[in-house]
């Protein structure tokens, strides 16, 4: 032993371990405000993660969402941004990744997803008709309401169970599909709205399996499928490591497999593209990308840049390009693994298994003592700013929002708070200390109260409204 070179600590133990396949060339510094000052910040915002200001938050987890952290190739497309109005050469550069990557024929861009989700539900779905999904998604599901949609839950039912260990849990119940077919009749269903890592759910995947069955039981009605892609490239590497037969496929290949499968996709670039803004519609269908092209110009901008700049939709060419390369997706999937596996080692209750953007801690089971009309992850969510200036995000009553029919506080299944990891931005030191500040709010758990809502705007309520202490 001691003539050899020293040994790592992994080498010692037998393991080898895995690394983030970039090295650091620009960084920004960050500091944790005292925790006075985190009680002072907190309280000017009303005991939500959403109203912090940035400069009072160490750690921002708040969402994986335009966070990203862009490469060098593609802080160097920036320069190369064509900002003509009309044409630019970003665009057709755009349009060919998409094509490429995703396989669909036509494009719209969008200054980001809601925009192109907008685009979708107003292009298809007519008034009064059903929208069946693997789970609801805020901005998804608001859109298809104000076109007229109704939207119903046809995912499994291991979705909305925390401690499950389905392994894709995103999967959509062909059984509830059916079931509803036969209710309302094919005609009145506008399109199936198929989400790839079901945010809502944890960050659980779909199978090819399941959306190659999905697939067979529309083509016999005649229905369309849609997907929001924003997340698909850890949906498939979910595929490649879980499902038979995937193992050596690239995530190049099981994506242009499952999109095969679909009509089209909306896209919030904002996420899995690595990028800091974006979002695009692409469509298989002439008659939807006319009406979508047509709408693109009233309400994000002209149908060759739909709201972005030349220079961002080069990064976002780019960064399509970067986000397929297995090695990339492999270590962004682990990395939120890894601070996964330290909770669960020290027993904090979360939705397993791990998904592929973040951590969902259980706040029914983290706060039994706290009931949900006092809003337990929103209280998780503060509690953790205040122990460690690292800001999370409610997904449970707050999130819900309110039945249009009965005006009641929606009570979902879930009550999760969101540790959202940004990609290529913060290192496994950096989940350390998290994990530590959530084990010490943990052990502190008895002692926690609920919260009550002093102010509750109309749409999308947990943005801006605002809670006092109990
Ligand atoms: C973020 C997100 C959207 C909306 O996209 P924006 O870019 O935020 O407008 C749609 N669907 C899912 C699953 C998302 O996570």
């Amino acid at each position: 032993m001691s003539n050899e070179f020293p040994q790592t600590m992994g080498q010692q133990f037998g393991r080898r371990s895995w690394a983030e396949p970039w090295k650091i060339k620009m960084v920004e510094p960050i500091k944790m405000i005292s925790r006075a000052e985190r009680e002072a910040a907190l309280q000017e915002a009303g005991y939500n993660t959403f109203l912090l200001r940035s400069a009072d938050v160490y750690i921002d987890l708040l969402t994986d969402s335009g966070t990203s952290a862009m490469s060098d190739r593609q802080w160097a497309g920036m320069m190369l941004g064509d900002e003509a109005y009309a044409g630019s050469r970003n665009f057709y550069h755009l349009e060919v990744a998409i094509q490429s990557y995703y396989g669909y024929r036509y494009v719209v861009p969008t200054h980001q997803g809601r925009g192109a989700e907008h685009l979708i539900s107003q292009a298809v779905i007519k008034p009064g008709q059903y929208i069946p999904g693997n789970m609801y998604f805020t901005t998804t599901r608001l859109h298809q309401e104000l076109a007229g949609g109704i939207f119903v839950d046809v995912i499994i039912d291991e979705a909305h169970d925390p401690t499950s260990e389905h392994p894709f849990k995103g999967d959509v119940d062909l059984d509830k599909l059916q079931a509803l077919i036969d209710k309302v009749g094919a005609a009145q269903i506008a399109y199936v709205s198929l989400a790839g890592t079901v945010n809502m759910a944890g960050g659980q995947p779909v199978s090819l399996a399941n959306v190659k069955a999905l697939r067979e039981l529309c083509d016999q009605y005649g229905i369309r499928i849609y997907l929001d892609a924003t997340r698909m490239m850890e949906n498939c590497f979910f595929i490649q490591e879980r499902e038979e037969g995937y193992a050596d496929k690239p995530i190049a290949a099981i994506l242009k497999e499952f999109c095969s499968y679909t009509d089209g996709a909306w896209m919030s670039a904002k996420k899995d593209n690595l990028v800091n803004i974006g979002g695009w519609l692409a469509v298989n269908q002439e008659d939807v990308f006319d009406l979508a092209r047509n709408m693109v110009v009233i309400y994000e901008g002209l149908h060759t840049y739909g709201g972005m700049s030349g220079r961002d939709m080069e990064a976002l060419a780019i960064g399509i390009e970067e986000a397929v390369q297995d090695d990339y997706v492999k270590a962004r999937v682990n990395q939120v693994r890894y601070l996964g596996e330290l909770l669960t080692d020290w027993g904090i209750p979360l939705v397993q298994p791990v998904g592929g953007h973040a951590i969902f801690l259980d706040a029914k089971r983290f706060y039994p003592h706290i009931p949900q009309n006092e809003f337990p992850s929103q209280t998780l969510a503060a509690e953790l700013y205040l122990d460690s200036g690292v800001r999370s995000m409610e997904r449970g009553i707050v999130s819900a929002g309110r039945d249009p029919e009965t005006g009641d506080h929606r009570y979902p299944r879930l009550e999760l708070t969101r540790l959202t990891i940004p990609r290529r931005v913060y290192t496994q030191a950096h989940m350390d200390v998290v994990a530590e500040s959530v084990k010490a709010i943990y052990d502190n758990r008895e002692q926690t109260r609920g919260l009550k809502m002093v102010y509750e705007p109309k749409y999308l309520r947990f943005f801006q409204a605002r809670f006092e202490r109990i």
